[in-house]
């Protein structure tokens, strides 16, 4: 952080600065010009009031240091988030979730292979559950997906089974060795749904929920936060910040389509966040392309589009027959559609130097 005087500051005014810094645990270093002075502010690490000393300035003191006499801005040179930035973890994160379906016993979310885990929108039945699952992990995907507590938009919405969806999970993994991803939106349920899953999904509607980051952080359990619909990538990393911040180091960031002024999708996928969450974080990147579009026939474009950009692993919804689901039904592909784009997606990916299917 730089602070830069006005002008016509004087000397008062600086060792004022100076002393604020001071007294915040941080160190002021004096640059004089002709014109005016700038103020150097040392120190970032450790000055947040996080425990262990970890993470970023807060940004109130910022704030502060604008409103002193005679400052005349305050310039911030390094990223709001340190955990989750580049700029101070260069080495890519590579995720590991154990799975009994692949020989290893783990997948790598992150690493050269681009994971694939689909499964419906929501658990219905025991049935709708064990069909998708065993079409889809014949078809190559490694992890299965299933809400079973849902957010949605309109209460008379189907919200989804509870805890009964959580012990269908749970009876999918056992028979088909495939984690599970399933969503997970108040801190009070955090210690239920660890009990069944492998990776919990904080949905888009809870991005900036931080009193569930927190405890996201606290429980260690793969994450993977869904980009607020309205939010910025600097807003999305602060997110992953909270959980990171907690000592969890398992942190997944997915695109999941954002709000424009577009009617004609459900959401704008945004494929420039792949490259560009990669240029920002060392942290993996997944795609969803069903909430990113909400049309059943834009999910393998999507999908083939988000590989190709770098995506780490797609999430994709598939239901035996979209037709009767009872959330996400025209997003959902089906059965043929999940089975013809597996080789399209194995294609991109060795086109990028990556590989998809992992037996
Ligand atoms: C979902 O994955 O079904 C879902 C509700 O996701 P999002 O939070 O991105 O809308
Ligand atoms: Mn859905």
């Amino acid at each position: 952080m730089i602070v830069v005087m006005k002008s016509t500051s004087s000397d008062l005014d600086v060792n004022h600065v100076l002393q604020f810094l001071e007294n915040h645990g941080l160190t002021g270093h004096l640059s004089q010009g002709v014109e005016r002075t700038v103020i150097g502010v040392l120190g970032a690490v450790g000055a947040t009031g996080i425990p262990g000393g970890i993470g970023g300035i807060n940004p109130s003191i910022g704030e502060a240091l604008e409103g002193l006499p005679n400052v005349e801005s305050v310039v911030r040179v390094s990223k709001p988030y340190k955990l989750a930035s580049r700029e101070f973890h260069p080495e890519d994160t590579i995720v590991e979730v154990p799975a009994a379906c692949v020989s290893g016993g783990k997948i790598r979310i992150g690493g050269k292979e681009v994971v694939m885990m689909a499964g419906p929108c929501t658990v219905e039945s025991e049935k709708q559950l064990m069909t998708t699952a065993e079409a889809v992990r014949k078809e190559g995907a490694v992890v299965l997906r299933g809400g079973a507590f849902k957010p949605s938009t309109s209460p008379y919405g189907f919200r989804g089974l509870g805890v009964a969806g959580l012990k269908l999970l749970a009876k999918a993994r056992a028979e088909f060795g495939m984690p599970i991803i399933t969503e997970v939106m108040t801190p009070t349920d955090v210690e239920l749904v660890c009990e069944y899953a492998d990776i919990l999904q904080i949905g888009t509607r809870n991005m900036q929920n931080y009193m569930l980051l927190d405890e996201v952080g606290r429980s260690g359990k793969p994450a993977v936060i869904k980009r607020g619909m309205s939010s910025t990538f600097e807003e999305w990393l602060l997110a992953a910040e909270y959980v990171l911040a907690q000592g969890n180091r398992n942190v997944i960031l997915c695109e999941r389509g954002i709000r424009t002024f577009e009617k004609a999708t459900r959401n704008t996928m945004d494929i420039s966040a792949f490259p560009m969450t990669r240029i920002l974080s060392h942290l993996p990147i997944i795609s969803d392309p069903s909430q990113g579009t909400g049309r059943r026939d834009l999910v393998g474009p999507m999908s083939l589009a988000s590989v190709a950009a770098g995506a780490d692993a797609l999430l994709i919804e598939v239901h035996p027959n979209p037709d009767e689901a009872l959330k996400d039904g025209a997003q959902s592909i089906t059965i043929p559609q999940f089975r013809e784009l597996m080789p399209q997606l194995e294609n991109v990916a060795r086109a990028v130097n990556r590989s998809l299917v992992i037996k």
